[in-house]
């Protein structure tokens, strides 16, 4: 009863040309996807993707979004930006961001209610480093990140949240969590929302996998019944391969 929900984080890949080329050539592939599908381009990039996937099944994402409205915020956009530029969906939250960006629980909440409010989708990201799971912390940790960064939002708003759990150690390693651990603590979460906002809520919600996702891995990764999709990097940069993660 969850649609699945795969999306390509493109990271800080693609000018507008090879953008417009990328989207352009995923078109065909993804054309009779069961699942939604997002490619979250770099911003740069909105006005290239926009105009070519117009009335097609894929959706718009960016990778990032201020809390603020607008104001002396150099180098940020707003969720009414974001919206303006076409975008439907915003990931928030990402680990290269808490790690290189001093992103926080606190910022990343800020983040998920201005954009929910604003009208867009948030996917939220959290999840384990490789410490935190080997000194047996993974279900406190994801626990306290999802709780967090979904204060202050109603059971209703969550009906424009995506969860996506990427344990940290897998993302662009190569290494991918077995589908086990990846169902396991994504029940978790799941756990951890049903506490918060109940469990019509918690059963609601779609809550993807990510970490080194690719065609592969995919079809044992989505036959878990806890785990509604994917966030995909490296395997989201090439068509061929991104379609093969989408019709999985
Ligand atoms: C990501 O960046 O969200 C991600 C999952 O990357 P990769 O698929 O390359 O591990």
């Amino acid at each position: 009863m969850r649609k699945p929900i795969i999306a390509g984080n493109w990271k800080m890949n693609k000018t507008p040309d090879e953008a417009a080329q990328l989207a352009k050539d995923l078109i065909p592939l993804v054309k009779d996807a069961k699942c939604d599908v997002v490619i979250c381009t770099p911003a740069v990039d909105f006005a290239a993707v926009k105009p070519v996937i117009e009335g097609t099944n894929i959706k718009l994402g960016a990778q990032n979004v201020h809390f603020a409205e607008k104001g002396a915020y150099t180098g940020e956009l707003s969720a009414d930006m974001l919206k303006a530029a076409g975008c439907e969906y915003v990931i928030i939250g990402h680990s290269e961001r808490r790690q290189y960006f001093g992103e926080t629980d606190k910022t990343v909440n800020l983040r998920t209610v201005a954009a929910v409010k604003a009208g867009l989708k948030a996917i939220v990201c959290v999840g384990e480093l490789k410490d935190e799971r080997e000194g047996g912390y993974t279900n406190a940790i994801v626990s306290y990140q999802t709780k967090m960064a979904l204060t202050n939002l109603t059971a209703e708003d969550l009906d424009n949240v995506v969860i996506a759990y990427e344990p940290v150690w897998a993302i662009g390693t190569g290494l991918t969590a077995t589908d086990e651990q990846a169902n396991e603590t994504i029940g978790v979460i799941r756990k951890a929302i049903a506490e918060q906002f109940g469990e019509e809520a918690a059963a609601k919600i779609r809550i993807q996998y990510g970490g080194s996702m690719n065609g592969g891995n995919v079809k044992g990764l989505m036959s878990q019944p806890e785990i509604d999709g994917g966030l995909i990097g490296g395997a989201s940069l090439t068509a061929e391969k991104f379609a093969q993660v989408v019709n999985f």
